[in-house]
């Protein structure tokens, strides 16, 4: 990692996300012991001359990993040029808990966060119960952050509408009520056809919002790995890649290669349609990401 300025610290994120160049950005999730940290870090610094508008570092699910997150986050942003965004979920804490984690990303230069309701400790199956002294929605924490001031916030939406909302229409409600309450930009779970997303936006749009929203780019390298985060999620794998996939699913070079080409292709239809970014969920690995993105930026894409 380098010493310098983030590449957005002459405009706000907000502005990165407006401008007519597609932003490019990168999830992790946090590391859960020191060889999978040196894995994280060997990632950023693959994934770093890429100059993506920012990283973001996943919350652990079920409410585990905080501490992690919050270092890893602060050490993103003290020793790169990136500009970090911190998730933060409302599982197992209270509002004091959540407060002082606010204030602890801010008291290490984070100034972005992602405000997300989380998933019950059971899976994201379980009814949802939250904390009794913490907060129900996602929403609260837009509030909370807003109170405490100088952050730039996120939130979570959903192209095929998140699986508790009771249809897309009240799923695009929520997202345009976490706008008004102070939200600036949206990153969207990860899907595969291009109609939901712009269908969302579309949506939001109707309902008098403008904010920008990121798709999540998922790459299929491993298929049962994809399946089951499709699974746990409530994401759909259309029939139509799946009847890509499924002849070589014993093959996984073949599977990579055409998980890999999938994703592409999305890429650019949603750059198409106007998407103003591409967030790669990375699973911590760089080279599958690199290839996409060297392929779109050859194509002027990126
Ligand atoms: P909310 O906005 O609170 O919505 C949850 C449900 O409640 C929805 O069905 C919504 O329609 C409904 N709802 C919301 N507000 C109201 C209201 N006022 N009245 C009635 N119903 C309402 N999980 C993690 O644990 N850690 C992470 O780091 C993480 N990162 C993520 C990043 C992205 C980009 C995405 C898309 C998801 C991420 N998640 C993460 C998963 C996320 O926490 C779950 O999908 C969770 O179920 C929903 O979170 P939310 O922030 O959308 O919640």
């Amino acid at each position: 990692m380098t010493d310098g300025p983030a590449p957005t610290s002459s405009r706000s994120l907000l502005e990165d996300l407006r401008h007519p160049r597609p932003c490019v950005s990168f999830e992790f999730f946090p590391p859960k012991d020191d060889a999978g940290e040196e894995v994280l870090w060997r990632t950023i610094a693959d994934l770093e001359p890429l100059q993506p508008t920012f990283v973001s570092v996943t919350y652990g699910a079920g409410g585990t990993s905080q501490e992690r997150t919050v270092r890893v986050t602060s050490r993103i942003a003290e020793q790169s040029r990136i500009c970090a965004i911190g998730h933060l979920t409302l599982v197992g804490q209270s509002r004091a808990e959540i407060e002082q984690v606010l204030k602890q990303y801010a008291s290490a230069g984070i100034h972005h966060v992602l405000a997300l309701r989380g998933d019950p400790k059971g899976g994201p199956r379980e009814p949802w119960e939250p904390h009794p002294g913490g907060m129900d929605h996602a929403i609260e924490l837009v509030e909370l952050a807003r109170e405490l001031g100088d952050f730039s916030i996120g939130v979570a939406a959903f192209p095929e509408g998140h699986p508790d909302a009771g249809g897309r229409d009240p799923d695009a409600d929520v997202l345009v009520a976490k706008h008004r309450a102070g939200a600036e930009f949206a990153i969207t779970q990860f899907f595969f056809r291009v109609q939901d997303y712009v269908d969302l936006v579309e949506r939001t749009r109707a309902r008098g919002s403008d904010l920008p929203i990121v798709p999540g780019i998922m790459p299929i390298l491993n298929f049962g790995q994809v399946a089951r985060m499709a699974e746990l999620s409530g994401a759909e794998i259309p029939r139509e890649v799946l009847d890509v996939i499924e002849p070589v699913a014993d093959d996984k070079d073949a599977v990579r290669t055409r998980g890999i080409e999938l994703a592409t292709q999305l890429c650019r239809d949603l750059l198409a349609a106007g998407a103003p970014g591409l967030h790669f969920i990375t699973l911590n690995r760089s080279k599958a990401t690199r290839e996409i993105f060297q392929t779109l930026r050859s194509e002027g894409l990126v």
